[in-house]
Formats: structure tokens, C-alpha cells, sequence
């Protein structure tokens, strides 16, 4: 039987690599497109070898063109930390609404079904906790963290509009904080700030009295989320998250006692509008999707840990920097 193929943008970022990775080891064809202004190539330099895998240096903001047929789309291109959407909020603004109309014009030339990544930032600072799907949420469409808030809002209503007037096959998935290998150290998302700062005997630095909340998934328990919410037949949103809701001012305590280092805590200015509890309900995920985390965050961090252990001083350097 001929196999399916592929593309997914964001393909040399931290989840767009580890996509790669499961639909390469499912057998698919695969299509990697990225311009690297936040991704790494080495992140996917494992899979050039192959020939299941091809790879495009593009903005996906610019049009996008892909020989063959494609069965399926992943939009991953996207800034997705704080300090990078806020460094780069035009491309930011542009990848969630061009590079989005880009990639539906491209499924609907392709008749492929069209899997976006959304976020739990589409939720702002909640007024509910667990968050479900049906919460409209409470974004600050002004304020820093819009750039990245209305981008991903907009891209779930020209999806939801692709579905609906030309009857595309559309997937949403709500992201929340996931953590894993090949994050870069120097993201600013918290758990590689943590990290990074106990390698380097530096305190770590708690945003605000750390009593806000977050829910940290381990990506091969998202990947998986993801990978059954493509396959499934529902177009509305799906949170894909592990529910085990912790204080930063408890996280930066675990980070503390896994890394074994002496440093203490230091406290910074809280961020403008930065969430101050959020924890997915996953009740849709489990009932559609038969899916739910199985890794707990003692197994994931330990892990993450071991991978950033297992990098070379040159590695650590090129990811911290
Ligand atoms: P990442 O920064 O590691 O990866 C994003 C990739 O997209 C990078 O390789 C970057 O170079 C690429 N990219 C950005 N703009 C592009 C453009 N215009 N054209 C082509 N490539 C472009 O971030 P990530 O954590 O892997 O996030 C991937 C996606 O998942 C993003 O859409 C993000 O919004 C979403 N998401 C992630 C999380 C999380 O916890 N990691 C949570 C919610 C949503
Ligand atoms: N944070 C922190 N110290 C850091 C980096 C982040 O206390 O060095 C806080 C941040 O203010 C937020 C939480 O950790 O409350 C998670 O931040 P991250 O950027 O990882 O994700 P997001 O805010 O997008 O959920």
C-alpha cells in the first residue's frame, strides 16, 4: 500500500521535531518545512539521511508550495515562548494569520486534512480552573502576550470557517505547557530557565511570589494526544494537556531537589498579564480520544534533565547562549 505523506511546518522546532520523529517511525512520508527563526536544524539532522523525509528552509507566511500529493497538514510554525513572540511579534502575528491561510489554501488544494496547533493561551488569564473547551477565555488583545493570544485565536476561527464553508477536514488541538528533550535552554519557558539556571549554579528566578499555577505535560504523552486527534473525526478543539496542576514556587522546589544544586530562589517582577492559574480539563481528550497522560512529572523531569546532562559543552553553549 503506498504511504501517506505529510508536511508538517515548525518541523525543526521542539514539537514539530518530535512529530517528525513518530510519523518517520509510523512509516509515513514526511515533509518537514521550517524557516528557523526559532527552530534548530539539529533538532531533525538525524532524519536527513533518510528518504521518507525531505525538508524546506520557508516562511510559511510567504506562499507555500508543495509538489505531490499530501494527505495530511500539521501547522506547527509558530514563536511559541513568551520571550520569543515577544521579541518577534509581527512574524508572530503573521504565521498565525498568513502562514495559516497559506496552509488551508494548500489542504484544500490537496484535499488533505489540516491539523492546527493551538494553545491553552487562547484561554488568557482564565476565570475557570480546569480550563474546558467551552471556556471562552480572557485575553488582553492589546496587551504584550496578544501578539501570540489573538494570532492562535484567529487561526481557530479561519479554521473552524475553512471547515465549515468548504468543508475541509479541519483538527484544533489546545496545547498546554509541555516540556521535554530539545527544548532550548535559553527559551525563557520556565522549566528550561529553572535548568539552565542550576546548571550554571545561578538562582532561579521565580516570576512574581510563584503562586501562580501551571500544568506541565511531558511531550511524548502530547505527541501521542496529537497524533489520535488527527485520525479522529472531530473538528472542534481538543485540550491535550496533564492536568497536574503545581505552583511555580513548588516547580522551582522539585527543579531544586532533582538537580541536587545548593542555589536558592530569587524573585522577579511578574510578566504583564501573565496567567495566574491554568490546568486543562481533559474530559473531551479522554472520552473522543481514549487519551490521557501517563507520564507522571517526576518520570518526565528526570528525563529532561538527563537529556540537558547529556549534551556537550558546545551543545549547551549553542542552546544557551
Ligand atoms: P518552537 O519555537 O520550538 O518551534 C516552532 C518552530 O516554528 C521553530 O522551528 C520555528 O523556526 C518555526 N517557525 C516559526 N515561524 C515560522 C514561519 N513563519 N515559517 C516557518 N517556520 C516557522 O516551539 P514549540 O514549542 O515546538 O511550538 C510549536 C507549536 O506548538 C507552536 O505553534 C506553538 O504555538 C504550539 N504550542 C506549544 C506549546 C508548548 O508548550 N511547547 C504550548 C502551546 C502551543
Ligand atoms: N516563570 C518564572 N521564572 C522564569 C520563567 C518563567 O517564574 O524564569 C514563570 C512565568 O512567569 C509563568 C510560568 O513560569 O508564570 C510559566 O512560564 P512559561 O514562560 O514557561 O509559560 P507560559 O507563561 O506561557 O505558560
Amino acid at each position: 500500500m503506498e504511504s501517506k505523506r505529510v508536511l508538517i511546518t515548525g518541523a525543526a522546532g521542539f514539537l514539530g521535531s518530535h512529530l517528525c520523529d513518530l510519523f518517520i517511525k509510523k512509516g509515513y512520508e514526511v515533509v518537514g518545512m521550517d524557516n528557523l527563526i526559532t527552530g534548530d536544524l539539529s533538532n531533525i539532522a538525524h532524519l536527513f539521511k533518510l528518504k521518507n523525509f525531505e525538508f524546506y528552509n520557508h516562511d510559511v507566511s510567504k506562499f507555500v508550495h508543495i509538489s505531490g500529493k499530501l494527505d495530511y497538514i500539521l501547522h506547527f510554525a509558530s514563536p511559541a515562548s513568551p520571550i520569543d513572540y515577544l521579541k518577534i511579534p509581527i512574524q508572530t502575528l503573521k504565521v498565525g494569520s498568513l502562514g495559516i491561510h497559506n496552509l488551508l489554501g494548500l489542504a484544500k488544494s490537496k484535499n488533505a486534512r489540516i491539523l492546527i496547533a493551538s494553545t491553552s493561551e487562547v484561554y488568557g488569564d482564565p476565570s475557570v480552573n480546569p480550563q474546558p473547551e467551552s471556556y471562552w477565555g480572557n485575553v488582553n488583545p492589546v496587551g504584550p502576550r496578544g501578539v501570540y493570544d489573538e494570532a492562535k485565536r484567529f487561526q481557530e476561527a479561519i479554521t473552524m470557517a475553512y471547515h465549515t464553508f468548504h468543508g475541509l477536514e479541519t483538527r484544533i488541538v489546545r496545547i498546554f505547557n509541555t516540556y521535554g528533550p530539545r527544548m532550548r535552554l535559553n527559551d525563557g519557558r520556565v522549566l528550561p530557565a529553572f535548568i539552565g539556571q542550576a546548571l550554571r549554579g545561578e538562582d532561579l528566578t521565580i516570576f512574581g511570589d510563584g503562586s501562580q499555577t501551571r500544568s506541565f505535560c511531558y511531550v511524548e504523552d502530547l505527541i501521542e494526544g496529537i497524533y489520535k486527534l488527527l485520525l479522529s473525526d472531530y473538528a472542534f478543539p481538543v485540550n491535550i494537556g496533564n492536568p497536574d496542576e503545581i505552583t511555580i514556587g513548588q516547580f522551582a522546589e522539585e527543579i531544586i531537589e532533582l538537580t541536587g544544586t545548593d542555589q536558592k530562589v530569587v524573585y522577579k517582577d511578574l510578566p504583564q498579564d501573565d496567567p495566574k492559574q491554568r490546568r486543562p480539563d481533559i474530559l473531551k481528550a479522554k472520552e473522543l480520544l481514549n487519551w490521557e497522560p501517563k507520564i507522571t512529572r517526576a518520570e518526565g523531569l528526570k528525563l529532561t534533565y538527563e537529556y540537558f546532562k547529556s549534551l556537550t559543552k558546545e551543545q549547551l553553549e549553542k542552546i544557551d547562549h
